[in-house]
């Protein structure tokens, strides 16, 4: 077996700054968080699923036929998990807890963090609720994080 070269490299850092549009549902979405601290979905018309996050069409149904609903800031936990490794890549000093939240009547899931729990209490199923930022700024993170709730 032929010997492996090292292959010759450079460290090196790229900073790329980008922006894009959220979109017409993802306008509502954040616009009702800043403003009211208000958790919107869409429901369609036709089957009933409560989306959140929100989408302009059922892709059960294949129509955009949604009315705006708000669900309620808790939900349950379906999945959870550590992070040692932040969104840039970095090792974090303190791990994250994030989980997927389904809101309560509501399809899907919003992937965020999860505080005020040691790891080991968590439950895949439990109650969880939102903790919202006091100063909002029409962002995902204006909820701060989910918590375990009593509900
Ligand atoms: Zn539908």
């Amino acid at each position: 077996m032929a010997k492996k070269k090292a292959v010759l490299s450079i460290d090196g850092e790229i900073q790329i700054n980008y922006k894009w549009s959220v979109g017409k549902a993802g306008d509502r979405f954040f616009t009702e968080l800043r403003d009211h601290k208000k958790i919107m979905g869409t429901k369609c018309r036709q089957c009933g699923r409560i989306l959140v996050p929100p989408r302009i069409f059922c892709e059960e149904c294949f129509v955009e036929d949604m009315e705006w609903v708000e669900v309620e800031p808790r939900g349950s936990l379906l999945t959870f998990g550590e992070s040692y490794f932040s969104t840039d890549g970095k090792r974090l000093k303190e791990p994250w807890m994030l989980g997927i939240v389904r809101l309560k009547g509501s399809n899907g899931g919003l992937i965020h963090f999860i505080r005020e729990s040691r790891p080991e209490d968590l439950k895949i199923g439990m109650p969880v609720e939102a903790v919202f930022k006091s100063k909002p700024e029409g962002n995902i993170m204006d909820i701060l994080y989910f918590r375990p709730a009593n509900n």
